[in-house]
């Protein structure tokens, strides 16, 4: 079979190998049978070598949805009654997080700093020393909307000392930039298959304490579909998922995973800086400027400014390259306009020198001067 292949550059879903492609294409299969149950487990294991948990005091729960069902599950499930969330918001994934609080009506503090900046965490400490109802203090590894890397192992650490569970949206990093998740503190962590491990969309898997989880139990109930305790619990009765998990998205995650331990956590890591160092200067060869200082990023995401250019069209530009078979991305800023190109997914630098010919291409056609102007 001979499948087009398409570069990513946008924050996921990104590029996949063929192999996972095709691992899909599988017999058909109950997934409440033994042998679907047995891979469950496999993927369950696998995912807690991946950021290095201790099999005894940490636990994965999967589910069937994007990303966010990850953050929605953890805030609704793992907060106490009469308790508080405290979210260090800098960017458009803690915002959701915000957004979630305000929907479930969970007592919360938005904690806002500049989405180009790491919080300070002097504020963060003084909240938590101020606020003893702070039970669960939540936050963005890598900010993906413009690559904003925050500091989640000094924060974890601040979250212990003042007795709060530390929750973090790694879905932009996991199986990616290296996590050890006792080191960094973390008490729960997140991603989705079709992210850094690079395999579909559909399915999701929340990471971390086993104790914690237990001790939920009793927690007020907010969610049915999304809740955490109960679809561990049946994981721990049954070894399957509550509801029908993604058969065919599981297989792909299984040869991904295969595919991550054959390359390893350090050479996938030095490879996506490859591609991302590829990215940099192809911009800083066309003279593009960075959203977030260099020294602040997360190696995952470059977000550039649209240069001031009366002939600038991003729409146009990306359709240039999207026919080519390259996809980049808008940004996700509130006062800037971006766009943003990632080193998610089975890629390598000469995907990016490719890119970089035809982008410059499209730069040109459209009349747009190189290199850009900004004023
Ligand atoms: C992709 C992503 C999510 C999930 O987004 P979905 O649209 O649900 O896939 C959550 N957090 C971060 C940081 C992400 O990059």
């Amino acid at each position: 079979m001979n499948i087009k292949r398409n570069i990513l550059l946008n924050p996921g879903p990104s590029t996949t190998t063929d192999t996972v492609k095709l691992s899909q294409i599988v017999p058909d299969i109950c997934p409440r049978e033994k042998e679907f149950g047995e891979l469950m487990r496999n993927l369950r294991n696998d995912l807690l070598k991946i950021v290095h948990a201790d099999s005894e005091k940490y636990t994965s729960v999967l589910f069937c949805g994007s990303g966010t069902l990850n953050i929605d599950v953890c805030l609704n499930s793992l907060l106490p009654k009469d308790k508080k969330i405290l979210v260090i918001n800098n960017g458009a994934y803690s915002t959701r997080a915000v957004e979630i609080c305000e929907y479930y009506g969970l007592d919360h503090i938005d904690l806002k700093f500049p989405d180009n900046e790491q919080p300070d965490l002097e504020i963060v400490e003084q909240i938590l020393k101020n606020d003893s109802d702070i039970a669960l203090v939540h936050t963005t590894h890598n900010e993906t909307g413009t690559g904003l890397l925050n500091p989640i192992r000094e924060i974890g650490r601040l979250a212990h000392k003042y007795n709060a569970t530390f929750t973090v949206d790694t879905t932009s990093t996991l199986a990616m930039r290296p996590i050890d998740i006792e080191k960094d503190n973390i008490d729960f962590c997140m991603a989705s298959a079709q992210k850094g491990l690079t395999a579909m969309t559909g399915l999701s898997f929340i990471i971390g304490n086993k104790q914690k989880i237990i001790e939920s139990k009793d927690f007020p109930k907010r969610s049915y579909y999304c809740n955490l305790y109960m679809q561990y619990d049946f994981f721990e009765k049954t070894g399957e998922m509550h509801f029908t998990p993604p058969v065919q998205t599981a297989y792909s995650a299984v040869q991904a995973m295969k595919e991550y331990f054959a390359e390893g956590e350090e050479n996938k890591w030095k490879r996506h800086t490859r591609v991302f160092n590829a990215i940099h200067k192809g911009l800083d060869e066309l003279g593009f400027k960075d959203y977030i200082r260099r020294d602040l990023q997360s190696g995952l995401v470059v977000s550039a400014i649209y240069p001031d250019d009366e002939n600038w069209n991003f729409e146009k530009v990306h359709d240039y390259c999207y026919e080519r078979g390259f996809t980049i991305y808008p940004g996700k800023v509130s006062n800037t306009n971006t766009f943003r190109l990632c080193a998610l997914g089975a890629i390598d630098e000469k995907d990016i020198e490719d890119f970089f010919e035809v982008f410059t291409e499209a730069l040109k056609v459209n009349n747009i001067s190189i290199p850009v102007i900004y004023k």
